[in-house]
């Protein structure tokens, strides 16, 4: 199988899933059209990918890395650790504090996907987020 292709159907499954998907799920819709698929296959192109920068690599806190295509527009997110909400944000906010890191401290940042954990507003409502329960949960 040539990895030119395996690339391109995993590249047009993120872009079309407009989520982010873990290496299995990708996995799954890969094989729905390279039906002979290894998964072994999938998750090293996957990696290397992600080292191409051509798709995001994340650890959202759900137990698996998600993997998301990196297309024009750059986000992040804030993922709730009561509900598992993740609220979207834009990479203008970021790209700034991205800059000021990198010109105080000569670093090239890579991270092309920040992901900030947290508690959204309805959590904090009911309580959540007090110290304790980042254990508890
Ligand atoms: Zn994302
Ligand atoms: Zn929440």
């Amino acid at each position: 199988m040539r990895t030119t292709s395996v690339n391109h159907f995993i590249l047009e499954t993120l872009q079309d899933s407009q989520t982010h998907l873990n290496a299995h799920q990708v996995y799954e819709q890969v094989r729905q059209r390279l039906p002979s698929l290894n998964p072994s296959t999938v998750y090293r192109a996957l990696e290397r990918l992600a080292l191409a920068g051509k798709i995001s690599v994340s650890d959202m806190g759900c137990g698996a890395v998600v993997y998301e295509a990196v297309g024009g527009c750059r986000h992040h997110h804030l993922v709730c650790h009561g509900c598992g909400a993740v609220i979207t944000l834009g990479d203008d906010l970021v790209r700034g504090w991205f800059a000021q890191v990198e010109a105080g401290h000569h670093f090239q940042v890579a991270t092309n996907h920040l992901v900030l954990f947290g508690y959204c507003e309805a959590c904090r409502q009911k309580g959540e987020g007090q110290e304790q329960s980042l254990w508890e949960a």
